[in-house]
Parts: C-alpha cells; sequence; structure tokens
C-alpha cells in the first residue's frame, strides 16, 4: 500500500510535468472506483494545472475552477507518460494535456479515488477533520503529549489515527516505535513528553528518509514500465516478527492491533 513518502514521491515526481500544462481530454474507463467517478472532472478541459498539492494521502491538483482529488488506495500507481503509449489493463483514468503528456492512473484493486470539488477542499469533507501532517512543525511532543492525556488506547494505535496525525501508517508506526524503545502496547497517556519528544523525532526522520531514498525513483514516474512509488525499504520490525532483533538479537514478537500486526522487541521496547 502506498503510504505518505510514496505518495510525496509521486507528486514529486508529476509535478514538473503537469504543472502550467492545459488539459485536452479527460479519460475515465473504468469509473467504479472507490467512489464513482463524477462526471464533473471533464470540467479540467481547458484548464491548466496550477499547482499539485499533498494532504495526507491525497493528491490534490490545483486549477483554478477546483480541485482534482486522487488517492491511490492500495495499489495505485501514477505514471506521466506519452499518449501513444499503450493502454494497460486497470489503467482506468488519465488527464491528456495539450502537449501530448498523459497522466495516467493504474489500480487494480480499485481502492483508490478520482474526485472533483468546485472549491477547494482543504476545509471541507475529507480532508477536514485530519490531524497535522507529521512533518509540519505542529507536529511536535507538546502537541502529542497533550492530545495522549488520559488516554488509554494503545500507543500505536493512537499514532495510526489521522486525527491525532496523518500519514503514520503501519511500517512507519511499528518502526518509529522500535526506534523510540516503547512497546506498540504502552498506554498513550502514560507516556513522558520526554519520551514523545524522542518518538516525535524520529518519526519526522523515518519518513524524511523515506522519502529522500524515494527520491531516486522519480524518473520511474516517466517509464512506461515503471512501477513507481513502491519503496524496498531496510526495516528493523515490520514483518519480521520471530526472527532477532537487529539490535539486541532477541526474538521479535508480534501482536494484533485493530487487526493489523505489530511487531517488537521485547528488550529494546518498554512500556
Ligand atoms: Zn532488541
Amino acid at each position: 500500500m502506498p503510504e505518505l513518502p510514496e505518495v510525496e514521491v509521486c507528486r514529486l515526481g508529476v509535478s514538473p510535468h503537469v504543472v502550467k500544462n492545459e488539459v485536452s481530454k479527460v479519460i475515465v474507463r473504468n469509473r467504479q472506483l472507490r467512489w464513482p467517478i463524477p462526471d464533473e472532472v471533464q470540467k479540467m478541459i481547458g484548464q491548466s494545472v496550477i499547482r499539485v498539492d499533498r494532504r495526507a494521502k491525497y493528491l490534490l491538483l490545483r486549477f483554478d475552477g477546483g480541485t482534482l482529488l486522487l488517492h491511490l488506495g492500495m495499489s495505485g500507481t501514477i505514471r506521466v507518460i506519452d499518449e501513444a503509449t499503450p493502454v494497460a489493463k486497470h489503467d482506468h483514468f488519465e488527464l491528456v494535456f495539450v502537449n501530448g503528456t498523459v497522466l495516467r492512473l493504474n489500480d487494480p484493486r480499485r481502492f483508490g479515488a478520482v474526485l472533483w470539488f468546485d472549491k477547494h477542499v482543504d476545509k471541507q469533507g475529507l480532508l477536514s477533520k485530519l490531524g497535522p501532517e507529521p512533518l509540519s512543525d505542529e507536529f511536535c511532543h507538546d502537541y502529542l503529549f497533550a492530545k495522549a492525556k488520559n488516554r488509554k488506547v494503545p500507543i500505536k494505535t493512537f499514532l495510526m489515527n489521522n486525527h491525532i496525525v496523518v500519514g503514520v501508517g503501519n511500517i512507519y508506526a511499528n518502526e518509529a516505535l522500535f526506534l523510540a524503545g516503547i512497546l506498540p502496547i504502552a498506554k498513550a497517556g502514560t507516556i513522558s513528553n520526554k519520551r514523545y519528544n524522542r518518538l516525535t523525532d524520529i518519526i519526522k526522520q523515518v519518513l524524511s528518509a523515506a522519502i529522500k531514498q524515494g527520491g531516486t525513483t522519480l524518473k520511474d514516474f516517466t517509464q512506461a514500465d515503471g512501477r513507481p512509488g513502491y519503496f524496498a525499504q531496510s526495516l528493523f520490525v515490520y514483518g519480521r516478527a520471530g526472527q532477532a532483533c537487529l539490535t539486541c538479537k532477541e526474538t521479535l514478537l508480534e501482536v494484533r492491533q485493530s487487526n493489523r500486526s505489530s511487531v517488537y522487541c521485547p528488550n529494546c521496547q518498554q512500556d
């Protein structure tokens, strides 16, 4: 599943090819994504992209007349290719620009989203209840400590709650808690401000490192056979249950939390 770093790298990869470029055609091959693609997407014809923003895992293509919202769901990828590139299976949606550039969405599992908003969407609907961006200054230890006050919810569940902070998916929650030495089952309200300081620093570092690493794949966005946006990562705990801790050699354990796997080292992490 594309996580926040993949979506940010997608934004960086796509922006230079679409900004100031005018849409000449909007092609919907299969409108049945997470929600049906609305007819209003045709309103983009004749308009130019002003900017590509990202909020949480939503890509927002800004036009004078509104915003196109794109979400990659479980399996989506976006490429910027030439109009002549043959259409592949699961290529459900595309924007064709006047210079022949095409922005094409492929999504085998169809959990992605393509929506149009006549007004800019940041303060309404899907985006209105989201917590701060993890790489913003607003996301800091004082914020997290205050939000966690008296909360008995496990810290891992707390971090993965989009109302608290966006974009800390399962992989990054597992890894950040390991690096911060905090058990995923620790209660959010019992963690000190000092430990939250370390945790917020680590979350920012882990996400920034993934974005930086993903920057090496930017050219994949323009290759017809590229599969951009899914990073191979070196991981300490995620997906390593039953294997030895890379720090202390203790066997890593696994618990299920909110139906997601949490892997931790019983020696390196405390509650
Ligand atoms: Zn360990």
